[in-house]
């Protein structure tokens, strides 16, 4: 099996990159379970919100918008973005942190606003007033469909010639002149140009391959459902964290999605939500509310990748070209996913960002993976 372009991992950034480069080149995605997006991919909270990460987040977010908003025709059944709003809240002590999340939120997200702590409470009747002595609402942020846009990437990129191979757990690379040798338990793939989408196991992609890692840390996060008493009509509540990411929650099809935000260190595994973890996210969400937990439906855990800066981690490593990188998505890999394909495809072909990216304030130094071995030759940003 001869490809121009092997991709290892088929959550949603192999999913998204497979889609944009299928239309120029073969492509081949190998992933190891049964089924694409069975990892952090599969189990996030589904969100979409400009006023979330750093900077190179956030600007990629943004540059994903348009995708997500208007994808192209036949790509997904349903809309992928959905309005729900963001309710963030502060107690007395945390008004000063609100403050400065408001200064750089507004940046990005040029709809939020302070809203008073009784509109914030008549948003979300539970909220108890003890928990809202200020709160700030981001009209704009959604929710994502998740499954939609996986799927959509996907299947656009079947139909453009894309090979989906599941069940193949990349064991073994070699490199020579000729480029790749990948052996995975499905059979042996070769192919002109390797990506690294292996999520949290894309350093020890990297180590098979015999590419330096780039010091990726997973870090698990936690998430369950509780069922809402009949009486609760909550459809139409924003998602509500608190500023000091301590805990969120959104209704979910009758029941609330609940995280204690926690990021444990964690390898590379497949995770479960431990008891500690739901137990402290169900505290914390009974201080802040008036709810109580009689019942955990479902419980889970993801791992949200980061790389040292925290900013994801895209295109040619500096030392094996063609070897690419697509990793360290932390927790903001799927609203991102249109724009990060967009930027690989563009540093792998050109060495250079499409400009409505490089428009937004993005340069290929905050992407590409040199700038975390310290390469000199990374263009900088204007100062
Ligand atoms: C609880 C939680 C909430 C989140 N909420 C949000 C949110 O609201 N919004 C948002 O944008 N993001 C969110 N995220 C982050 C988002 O889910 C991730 O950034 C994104 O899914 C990462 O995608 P990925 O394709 O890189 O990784 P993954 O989906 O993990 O895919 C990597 C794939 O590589 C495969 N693989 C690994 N090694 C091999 C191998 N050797 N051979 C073959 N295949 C291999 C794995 O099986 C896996 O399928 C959340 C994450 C979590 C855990």
């Amino acid at each position: 099996m001869r490809f121009d372009i092997v991709v290892v991992g088929g959550g949603i950034a192999g999913a998204g990159i497979a889609y944009e480069l299928s239309r120029l080149f073969s492509v081949i995605v190998v992933e190891r379970e049964q089924q694409c997006g069975r990892h952090a991919t599969g189990r996030s909270a589904a969100s979409f919100t400009q006023a979330y990460g750093g900077a190179t987040v956030r600007r990629l977010a943004g540059a994903s918008r348009s995708f997500l908003e208007t994808p192209p025709k036949g790509f997904a059944a349903h809309p992928l973005l959905m309005p729900r709003g963001t309710l963030t809240i502060a107690r007395q002590e945390q008004i000063g942190r609100l403050e400065q999340a408001f200064a750089l939120a507004r940046v990005s997200a040029p709809s939020i606003r302070r809203i008073a702590p009784a509109e914030a409470l008549a948003r979300v009747p539970i909220l108890r007033p003890e928990a809202v002595a200020a709160a700030l609402f981001e009209p704009d942020a959604m929710d994502l469909d998740v499954h939609g846009l996986h799927g959509g990437f996907l299947a656009a990129a079947s139909r453009q010639g894309a090979r989906i191979l599941c069940d193949a757990a990349v064991e073994r690379i070699d490199h020579d002149a000729k480029g790749w040798t990948v052996q995975t338990s499905a059979g042996t793939v070769s192919a002109a140009i390797l990506i690294n989408a292996a999520g949290a196991w894309a350093d020890a992609v990297a180590r098979l391959a015999g590419v330096q890692p780039l010091g990726l840390v997973p870090k698990k996060r936690t998430a369950f459902l509780v069922p809402l008493p009949p009486d609760v009509e909550a459809r139409t509540w924003p998602l509500v964290d608190d500023v000091g990411e301590s805990f969120y929650f959104k209704h979910d099809a009758g029941q609330l999605f609940v995280s204690p935000a926690d990021a444990t260190p964690s390898e590379p595994v497949d995770v479960f939500a431990d008891e500690i973890d739901v137990a402290i996210g169900a505290d914390r969400l009974q201080r802040a509310t008036t709810l109580t937990v009689r019942r955990v439906s479902r419980s889970w855990a993801g791992l949200r990748t980061f790389a040292p800066d925290g900013a994801p981690v895209v295109g040619p490593d500096p030392e094996v070209p063609d070897f690419i990188w697509l990793a360290g998505q932390g927790g903001t890999g799927i609203k991102t996913a249109p724009a990060l394909s967009r930027a690989c495809v563009s540093l792998m072909n050109m060495g250079r960002l499409p400009d409505d990216l490089l428009s937004a304030g993005l340069t290929a130094g905050d992407l590409l993976p040199g700038r975390l071995r310290g390469s000199p030759h990374l263009d900088k940003k204007p100062s």
